[in-house]
Order: structure tokens, then sequence, then C-alpha cells
């Protein structure tokens, strides 16, 4: 039984609910409170917290490698490849200059492509080097990559590895971003409903009702679905798959020379300094399947492949004992690299499908996702 205070406040329905409140539900829950500030927001999260890829990722605040842009280049022609750089490379100004560098911990230390060797990568990046450049300078600015001859030795890494830099990547805190964002979102006047699993969501004439384990549903008028990876629980028919990374983080290394962050092997391994110590995550191709699960979890198999790169690529001839060990889950298109922005049904939009690119795209995701609410 419910007061009348209740019922004329909480039990009103919102205009605009949005289920999961990662970086995509909150951009979205501010940019639907600049664009309609009368309207009632609420952000529904079923974690007391953010509890999603976007508190467990690297933090890498990136564009795209090198070796990854070629392949693009290759499958999708330069149009398609540019266009989506663009984006992430707008996507981050906006991000840094909305929430403040500071606020989000940035570090302007670089991002980085290593190769050992005898990567065949090595050879397919030197050939299409100076080509990539020219095409990214109307966006990132002449000279976006550059090689790093005494990359191996000023980072510390095996030797022989070859090392490809530009300086307008970097990386973030992803906590301390998370953070700035719901603060962002509180002064907007969103309103949060935590601890709130939504089970699934209910169309009738009068909107949306987002049905939760327990208690009242909570009735409105539209529903953005931000719940990336994990989306296929409340809208079944959408393409977007799970796919969970590992991650660990060692012990602080003394002597540690790495700075900034770095991708290997197709963008497999991804590895950066944190606080004196190595983060890092990776090794999902040595069992997709396996990690095509929502379920959190470590994979000891994934784990020490991590462990082994680690010893051999990142910190040649050390073992440093590993503190702290995670997963996270991202939603991955099961065609083409493109987010899911779309009305599914009537009053429900989704918004999922960032893969591993959120930190960059994701405020623009949000903005799109947005303009399609009526
Ligand atoms: C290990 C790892 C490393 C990564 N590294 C990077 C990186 O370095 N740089 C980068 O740009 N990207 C990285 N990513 C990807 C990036 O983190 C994601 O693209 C981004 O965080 C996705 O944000 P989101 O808001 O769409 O989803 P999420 O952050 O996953 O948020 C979804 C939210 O929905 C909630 N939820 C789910 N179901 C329900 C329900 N039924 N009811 C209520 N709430 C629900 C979840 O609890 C969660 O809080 C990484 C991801 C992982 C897993």
């Amino acid at each position: 039984m419910h007061s009348i205070w209740e019922q004329r406040s909480f039990g009103q329905p919102a205009q605009l609910a949005v289920v999961g409140a990662g970086i995509v539900g909150l951009w979205s829950a501010v940019h639907a409170r600049r664009r309609w500030p009368e309207a009632r927001v609420v952000v529904v999260e079923r974690a007391p917290h953010p509890a999603g890829a976007s508190v467990r990722n690297a933090g890498f605040a990136c564009f795209g490698s090198p070796s990854e842009l070629l392949a693009d280049l290759e499958a999708e022609g330069a149009d398609a490849t540019l266009a989506r750089v663009a984006e992430r490379w707008q996507g981050l100004l906006e991000m840094r200059r909305e929430l403040g560098d500071a606020h989000i911990g940035f570090e302007p230390h670089g991002g980085h492509e290593v190769y050992a060797a005898d990567d065949p990568l090595y050879t397919r990046v030197v050939e299409g080097f100076d080509r990539l450049n020219d095409l990214l300078t109307p966006i990132t600015g002449a000279g976006t990559f550059h090689w790093m001859p005494d990359g191996a030795d000023r980072f510390g890494l095996a030797t022989g590895t070859r090392v490809v830099r530009t300086d307008r990547e970097g990386a973030v805190d992803s906590g301390r971003l998370m953070q700035a964002l719901l603060q962002l979102a509180r002064m907007h006047g969103v309103e949060f409903r935590w601890q709130y699993p939504v089970l699934r969501l209910e169309p009738g004439h009068k909107g949306v009702d987002l049905v939760p384990a327990h208690g009242p549903a909570l009735r409105a008028h539209q529903v953005l679905v931000a719940t990336n990876g994990y989306v296929r629980q409340l809208l079944p028919e959408v393409d977007v798959r799970p796919a969970r990374g590992q991650v660990l983080l060692t012990a602080p290394i003394p002597g540690l020379r790495l700075r900034g962050c770095f991708h290997a092997h197709e963008g497999y391994y991804y590895f950066r300094d944190l606080d004196g110590a190595v983060l890092l995550g990776g090794a999902r191709h040595l069992d997709k399947a396996g990690e095509a699960t929502w379920a959190h979890g470590r994979n000891p198999r994934l784990q020490a492949a991590l462990e082994d790169f680690l010893h051999l690529h990142i910190v040649p001839g050390q073992r440093p004992a590993i503190a702290h060990r995670w997963s996270g889950i991202m939603g991955f298109r099961e065609q083409g690299k493109v987010p899911l922005v779309a009305r599914i049904a009537p009053g429900v939009v989704a918004a999922v499908g960032l893969s591993g690119m959120g930190v960059a795209i994701g405020i623009r995701v949000a903005r799109q996702a947005v303009e399609l609410l009526e």
C-alpha cells in the first residue's frame, strides 16, 4: 500500500527509463535531460553501482591501432574505416571536454602497437604505414603514427620488439570516469533505481512496464536499453553476443619502464602501466567459445596465457606477483563493428554492441540513441 505522496512522486510513470548504468546508459540520460529538461528520466541498474564493462575495462582512450585500421581498410574500404575513426576521435575529445581530464584521470602517455621480432603483422604495417597516416591526417592530424626505434629499450620490452606510437591516445581511470559521469547525471536531475534487475519489458498502450525481479514494475513512456553484452537477456532477438574478457594486474614492479597503452597481436593482448604495475588483458582468441558468456569468472587457461605473455614480452625474464584478476563482459555485433542503435519495438530503443571501444564512442552512441526517441 503506497501513500498518496509515493504515488504522486515515485509512482508516476517516467518519460524515459534507461536500463543499465554503464557509460552508454549514463550519457543517454544526460543527453535526454538536456533535450527535454522537464522530462522524468530514470536510470535502472541491477547492481548497487555501475557494474558492467565500463568499470571492468582497461581504460584505453584509443581510436584504433595501425594493424586494426589497415585490416579494416582492406575489408571495408576507406570511407567506412575513416568514418569509424572519426567517431572514436570525436567521442574522445567530447568526453574529455565534458568531464575534464583531471576528473577522469587522463594520462596523455600515448598509444602503441608492438610487434615481436617474428610478427607477420609488422611487415603488413610497414607496407601500409604511409598511406594510413595520409588517410588519418584530416581526422587526427599529420603524422598520427610514428615508429619508435628505441621503443623496446625505452619501455623495457623484449629485445627485438618493434614499437609504433601515436601521441594522441592516452589512458583513463575508468572508476573515476564513471564517478564523474554519475555526478554529471545527478546534476542534470537524472533519477536512479539501484539494485533493480529488469527481468522483462512489457509493452502496453500506456507505455512499457519494466518488470523487476522483486517489487512493483516501473512504467515508462519510452525505454532505452543500454545493457550491452547482456542485452539478449531482455531482447533475445538482438544480434549482439556476450564476449568475456580476462584481465590481470601485477603487484608494483620496481624499475618498471612501461608507460602508456599498448596493443599487440591484432589487439588480442593489451596492456598499460598503472601505479607502477602492469595491467594486462586479452588472450580471448585462445578460447572464444568458452568466453562467449555473460557469467563472470576466471578462465585459468587464458590467465596463464596472459602471465606467459607478460613474462615473454612485457617484463622479459621476470615473473611478477599477480595482485588482482577480474573479468568483464563486452558486447559484439554478430556482423561488423558498428554498434546497434535502433528501435527494437514500439517505445523500445537499444544502444548496444560497443565491442572494445566504449570509452571512445559511448558518448556519441548515446546521443544517436536519444535522437531516436520521440
Ligand atoms: C576486459 C575489458 C576491457 C576493455 N577495455 C577497453 C578499453 O581499454 N577501452 C575502451 O574503449 N573499451 C574497453 N572495453 C569496452 C568498454 O568497456 C565497453 O565498450 C563499454 O564499457 C560498454 O558500455 P555500456 O554502457 O554499453 O555497457 P556496460 O558498461 O556493460 O553497462 C551495462 C550495465 O547494464 C546493467 N544491466 C545489465 N542487465 C541489466 C538488467 N536486466 N537490469 C538492470 N541492469 C542491467 C549492468 O549491470 C551494467 O551496469 C573493455 C571491455 C572489457 C570487458
